[in-house]
């Protein structure tokens, strides 16, 4: 009785392979009314984070879901996302945290304008793409992905959001990322998009 308890309670938790709550926090507010308990990696601080050396965003989602699952014999949930210029063939895409080096975002922001120098408006095409995977302690679940388009400026414009936002400018809004609110970006996001999917995903799971 025990033991069944106890499966049931690990099959209804959802390890977010993520060390950043604020990501967490989005997984949550899209994933509501449902039957897990979601729970991030820094509930298992012996979990070293892996390494993403894949080929392609979904490559990289597999790789953490599968691994987070299997070292916590629960169901997990990974993502990998990033930003696509068209200018410069699909660069930086899964290597956007680490374009610039491992300096940051004000440096990888300053290499897409000196990478664009030049490029006219129409030209900058661009869009972020999120892949998230769920994995089982023995298998791969599912995947899915969400994206969205828009062009790249030619300066910073606003103060919200994180990474490559100042300068990712979505038409329907008439606004970079970073001059809308958390809310107004989730509703149109990649991430937002695939989690959406995710969510399809984990309720077969019940
Ligand atoms: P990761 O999925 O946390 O590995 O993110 C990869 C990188 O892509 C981040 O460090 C950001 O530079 C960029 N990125 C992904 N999603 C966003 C977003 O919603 N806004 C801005 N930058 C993003």
């Amino acid at each position: 009785m025990l033991l069944l308890i106890e499966s049931d309670l690990l099959k209804k938790t959802i390890v977010v392979a993520t060390k950043n709550e604020h990501k967490v926090r989005e997984f949550k507010s899209i994933c509501t009314g449902m039957d897990f308990k979601f729970v991030s990696l820094t509930a298992f601080p012996e979990i070293k984070s892996v390494r993403e050396d894949g080929k392609t965003f979904e490559e990289n989602a597999i790789k953490k879901a599968v691994y987070v699952a299997k070292k916590t014999g629960c169901f997990a949930i990974a993502d990998d996302s990033g930003i696509c210029i068209d200018a410069l063939g699909g660069k930086p895409g899964i290597r956007s945290a680490r374009f610039a080096g491992y300096k940051g975002d004000e440096a990888n922001n300053s290499k897409v304008f000196r990478s664009l120098k030049g490029v006219s408006d129409k030209d900058r095409k661009a869009h972020y793409h999120c892949s998230i995977a769920i994995a089982s302690p023995d298998k791969v679940i599912g995947c899915c992905e969400g994206k969205v388009y828009g062009r790249i400026t030619h300066e910073r414009i606003g103060e919200k959001g994180f990474g490559y936002d100042p300068l990712f400018y979505f038409p329907p809004f008439k606004k970079t990322f970073a001059q809308v609110s958390l809310k107004q970006k989730n509703r149109v996001s990649h991430r937002a998009k695939a989690l959406k999917k995710a969510v399809r995903i984990l309720k077969k799971l019940k």
